[in-house]
């Protein structure tokens, strides 16, 4: 695969406009690019005033005789001829977000030659590592402020589909799995490898969960965990080097490279390979998290299963259940900024099964949130506190109505357990602040999702959500 920057001229095109619209769009496939291949990732640099590389992305097709994609409109002025064939068709997935991390001169410092006028291909120049390590932060970023996840790097067309700006009404959420458990595995004679490559490996027959598992942690002798990786990718192969590269090619370079690295060094260790008969499966890890401080599982054979609360993280690393709670702070936000703009009366009101706005990725699963619905909500509550309307509130710094907060009673990361969204106004809820904290923090929680789940019972059920009480709770343990 390469990896190509290719420059636009954003003083005569409106790229991100084009971009959003289209999703896919026809590029003049110049010279320099005469060898681009589908699947090749493109960095697109904006020339002047912005100089910076702004977008990562895929090429979809190449050698078009004629291009198909209408994108004359995006011209500056506009103009009625098509681009110039051959054209390939791209596709972005990535839009940065890192002040002056991809600058011109930051380029430069990291050893990119000269300006980019023309495009060229990076693969082996010191400023695609820069790149990458830039990816790294973006995705961290990402992962936190709720875009599509790292995951379309892989299927592209579904990052595509799901279209990866943050539309005016819309908020993706990334929640990352509705299984909490670290599957930890003794593996002190692979540890190290296992750490230096971010691969693992195991026979398919063998007694290890044989499907997709997010969380896995291996232990280090004397029942050492230090290290908690997410698995991103499972490849199954033969462990003979020539099959591998046969079936690690839908792999990113260094996800590839790694499992080659591990293969090499594994050979030399216990229980592997054997005669290269026995298929293993061989699982692509991403560090989810260092544990703060080393800490020590023992009696552990083989495998065991752990909850990830159990485990406290250096830094800034969030759990699935402080995820969400995260993304419901970040909701209120999201209202107040909509609030100037919005006409509570234009929305309609009605309980109806709605479909579930989801897409599935590698890393888990995003769900839609819309914030025109949670303000639906707060109106339809008529801005009380539905706890007890009485409760105190305030006025809104916005708009002339009392403060207060959207809460999804059965929580988003739920959402694969219903056939129908929970993103509706049946399952949001207005709340007083105190009510809200009292929720997910307080010792009468239950008391109050009791009461509320009573209140809400029918309108759920209009809605096409099914839900016993107990369920409920359940979910708030
Ligand atoms: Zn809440
Ligand atoms: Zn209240």
């Amino acid at each position: 695969m390469t990896e190509w920057i290719i420059p636009c001229n954003v003083t005569y095109y409106r790229l991100r406009d084009a971009l959003v619209d289209l999703k896919i769009i026809d590029w003049h496939q110049e010279h320099n690019l005469k060898n681009a291949q589908v699947g090749d990732i493109i960095y697109i640099y904006c020339t002047k005033p912005v100089q910076s590389v702004c977008y990562k992305g895929a090429i979809l097709a190449v050698n078009k005789k004629v291009a198909t994609i209408d994108d004359s409109q995006y011209s500056i002025p506009p103009i009625d001829t098509m681009p110039p064939a051959p054209c390939m068709e791209i596709a972005v997935f990535r839009e940065y977000d890192l002040g002056d991390e991809l600058t011109l001169e930051k380029l430069h410092e990291n050893g990119l030659k000269g300006y980019i006028q023309g495009s060229r291909r990076l693969n082996g120049t010191p400023v695609l590592d820069y790149l990458h390590k830039c990816d790294i932060m973006q995705r961290n970023v990402d992962r936190f402020v709720g875009t599509i996840s790292d995951a379309c790097l892989v299927d592209f067309p579904i990052a595509v589909d799901e279209g990866i700006y943050e539309n005016k009404q819309q908020h993706n959420i990334i929640i990352p799995s509705e299984d909490d458990k670290v599957w930890a595995m003794a593996n002190s004679k692979t540890y190290d490898i296992i750490n230096k490559y971010c691969v693992h490996a195991h026979p398919v027959n063998g007694s290890y969960p044989k499907d997709k598992v997010f969380y896995f942690a291996p232990i280090n002798k004397g029942g050492i965990i230090e290290n908690i990786y997410t698995v991103k990718k499972i490849v199954v192969s033969l462990p003979i080097a020539a099959e591998l590269e046969k079936n690690t090619q839908g792999l990113e370079a260094v996800e590839r490279a790694g499992i080659m690295k591990y293969h090499l060094e594994r050979m030399s260790t216990f229980g592997y390979a054997g005669d290269g008969q026995i298929p293993f499966r061989f699982y692509v890890l991403e560090l989810f998290g260092k544990v703060e401080q080393p800490c020590i599982k023992s009696k552990i054979r083989a495998v065991k299963t752990f909850d990830i609360s159990e485990f406290d993280f250096e830094g800034n690393v969030k759990t699935r259940k402080q995820l969400e709670i995260y993304e419901d702070e970040n909701l209120q936000a999201d209202i107040e900024k909509a609030f100037k703009n919005i006409k509570i009366e234009d929305i309609p009101v009605d309980y109806k099964p709605m479909p579930v706005p989801l897409s599935k990725t590698q890393t888990g699963t995003v769900y839609k949130r819309n914030r025109s619905t949670a303000i639906q909500a707060l109106a339809l509550a008529d801005y009380k506190c539905e706890i007890d309307r009485n409760h105190m509130l305030f006025k809104r710094k916005n708009k002339n109505v009392d403060y207060t907060e959207a809460h999804h009673l059965i929580p988003l990361s739920a959402q694969s357990k219903f056939n129908y969204s929970l993103d509706v106004p049946a399952n949001i809820v207005s709340l007083c602040c105190v009510c809200h904290r009292i929720i997910h923090f307080g010792e009468d929680s239950e008391k109050l999702l009791t009461k509320l789940y009573y209140e809400r019972k029918d309108q759920l059920k209009a809605a096409g959500i099914e839900i016993s009480l107990e369920e409920l709770l359940d979910l708030y343990r």
